[in-house]
Parts: structure tokens; C-alpha cells; sequence
């Protein structure tokens, strides 16, 4: 039998983008919407209804449901939290390139994502102004550095870039004979799991360079049956994969939560990598966890899990050659 499927860009367009429209699914209370209005102009709701389908109706604390829905708390003025927090700005090359970290280039190869996630640290990001998609000059750059082994495709969202033009740019990074590795980051086998279809498992097989997938979830409640299995595919498909996460008050914060995050992860043969402290961007401060917190609940995970379920711990700062360990 032929599963039925869902192509990934008609998920995609029939994703929600109504504040009313997920407060009505959700069975939440229409006093919540002109707050969702206002704070949505600035960095609108983006939800896929597979993501959406995975939050308890009712709830106006799901840890899905927070993530994603634009709150009052947004247009707070915070001193500290700013519109570029980790100097992405500065360190862009034009032509879409980040050149932070030795060895490793960032390309922003999409300009968007399938969601939006009010704690993104990129959510004022320029992406119109910073070269997204200009190929020609980013692959130049790189075959002139013959320190970078690696590039991380990164965006927005990269899997947003169809399969043909992944499978160019992938092609052309191949044929610099220092480039070793391609590394995806992408939120959307987990938030748009029919993505992963077989052009794209196709493609990834088939990579002339050793791929590497770093998936993002915060909470063990995103990982549903259709994500599951689109892990199951990667990882069939032979993919190493690694998982970062965002320590976000009101989701995450909470040591039952982050352990069972990495034991589901790990079920699926995802290995748990980052837990990053969120990136002071201006209109996320609500999700801010202080580091005395935050070591509290890495001490937690410490003392419960074994040593490779435990993600770093890290913060990111502009200049420095590293993420730091927090
Ligand atoms: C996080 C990041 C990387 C990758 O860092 P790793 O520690 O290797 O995961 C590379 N470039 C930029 C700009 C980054 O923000
Ligand atoms: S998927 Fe990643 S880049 Fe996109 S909005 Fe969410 S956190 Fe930001």
C-alpha cells in the first residue's frame, strides 16, 4: 500500500497563521487574542497544524502553545535585550556567511521558517538585507578559506530550500577539496515532519560529504508520532543525529521535563548536544532562565542521567571563539 502523503509545501500553506484561529482550536479564551494581534505584527504566528495538533486543548501553559503564541509579555522594553544579541550583524560576510568559530561557516540558506518561535533570537534578524540565497558569493568565499572543513547550513529554516537547489549547492561544496562535512540545522523534521520525504532522504544518502543533522526540541511533547518517524527515516537514511535545545521558562524549566526530553531523544537515537540560555533578544525576555537557575537544573540532570543523555550547557557572546559553557 502507498502511504497517503501530504507534500511538505501544501503542509506548509495550510499552516496557521490566525491568532483567532489557534485560540479557537485550542478551545482558549478569546481574551488572549488582541494581545496574540498586537504582538504578532512585529514577528507573526507561524504554526504547522501537525505541531499544533500536539498541544492539550484548554491549556493556556502547554509548552507547545507557549512557544509559539504571541503574548503581551513581547513588547516589554528590557534593558540587555536587543535586536541582534549574538553580533550575527558584525560577523556576517554579506552573501548570507557567518565565519564565527574556526573551521565551521554558517551559511543562512533560507530566509524563513515553517514556524515561528517567539524566543528567536533571529527574529529581527535583516534576512532581506544579508544575502540569503546569493550562493555564488558564499561558495567563493569558502573555496578561498582553506581552514573551513566544515559548513553548517542554517537560515531560517535550510530545509525550506528545495531538494534541487540543496542538491547544486551541496554538489558545488563538494568539489572544494577542503570542505569535509555539511551539517543541517533544522527545526522541521520535528515541527513539519513530512519534509522528510523520500527526495530529501534521496539527497541526503546520496551527499558527497559526510552529513550531520542537529534537530531542535525543546520538550519532549513535540516529539509526536509523525516526527518520530520522519527521525526513524534519517536516521535509516544513516544521518548522525544531535539535538539542541533552548532553556525557556514556562516549557522547559523544569529537570523532569529536560530529562525526559533527552530520554526521548535518545530513544529515537538522537544524541542530546546544546542547551543553549536563551540569546537576549528583545521581546523574549519572559523566557530568560537565570544561570543560578539554570545550574540547579543541570545539576539535576547530572545527577539523573547518564553522561551522554546530558546536553552542554551554553551561552553564546558576541566575540567569543566558542559557545561558552555556562
Ligand atoms: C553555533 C554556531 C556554529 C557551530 O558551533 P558548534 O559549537 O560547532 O556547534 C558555527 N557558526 C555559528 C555562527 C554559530 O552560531
Ligand atoms: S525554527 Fe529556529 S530560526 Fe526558525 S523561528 Fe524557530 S528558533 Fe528561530
Amino acid at each position: 500500500m502507498i502511504p497517503r502523503t501530504v507534500h511538505w509545501k501544501n503542509a506548509l500553506a495550510t499552516a496557521i497563521r490566525d491568532p483567532a484561529e489557534l485560540l479557537a482550536l485550542l478551545d482558549l479564551p478569546r481574551e488572549l487574542l488582541p494581545a496574540a494581534r498586537e504582538a504578532a505584527r512585529t514577528f507573526p504566528l507561524l504554526v504547522p497544524r501537525g505541531y499544533a495538533a500536539l498541544m492539550t486543548k484548554g491549556d493556556p501553559e502547554d509548552p507547545l502553545l507557549r512557544q509559539v503564541l504571541p503574548v503581551a509579555n513581547e513588547q516589554e522594553i528590557r534593558q540587555g535585550f536587543s535586536t541582534d544579541p549574538v553580533g550575527d550583524r558584525a560577523s556576517s560576510s554579506g552573501a548570507g556567511l557567518l565565519h564565527k568559530y574556526q573551521g565551521r561557516v554558517l551559511l543562512l540558506a533560507a530566509g524563513g521558517c515553517v514556524i515561528n518561535c517567539r524566543y528567536c533570537f533571529r527574529r529581527h534578524y535583516p534576512y532581506s538585507e544579508s544575502g540569503t540565497g546569493r550562493w555564488d558569493e558564499a561558495l567563493g568565499h569558502i573555496a578561498a578559506d582553506a581552514t573551513v572543513t566544515e559548513v553548517i547550513l542554517s537560515g531560517g529554516d535550510p530545509l525550506l530550500v528545495d531538494d534541487t537547489r540543496l542538491a547544486d549547492l551541496a554538489t558545488r561544496l563538494a568539489a572544494i577539496p577542503h570542505v569535509r562535512r555539511l551539517r543541517i540545522h533544522s527545526r522541521m523534521p520535528t515541527v513539519l515532519p513530512e519534509r522528510v520525504d523520500t527526495g530529501l532522504l534521496d539527497w541526503l544518502r546520496s551527499v558527497p560529504l559526510q552529513a550531520v543533522m542537529v534537530l531542535h526540541v525543546n520538550h519532549a511533547n513535540e516529539i509526536g508520532a509523525q516526527a518520530a518517524a520522519a527521525i526513524g527515516r534519517l536516521r535509516a537514511a544513516g544521518i548522525p543525529l544531535f539535538n539542541q535545545s533552548v532553556l525557556l521558562r514556562g516549557v522547559n524549566n523544569d529537570a523532569d521535563a529536560l530529562c525526559r526530553l533527552s530520554e526521548a531523544l535518545f530513544d529515537l537515537g538522537v544524541v542530546p548536544y546544546y542547551l543553549h540560555l536563551l540569546d537576549r533578544v528583545a521581546g523574549a525576555a519572559h523566557f530568560e532562565i537565570s544561570i543560578s537557575e539554570a545550574d540547579v537544573l543541570f545539576e539535576a540532570m547530572r545527577r539523573r542521567l547518564p553522561g551522554y543523555l546530558v546536553p552542554r550547557l551554553v551561552r553564546e557572546r558576541a566575540g567569543e571563539p566558542y559557545k561558552l559553557f555556562a
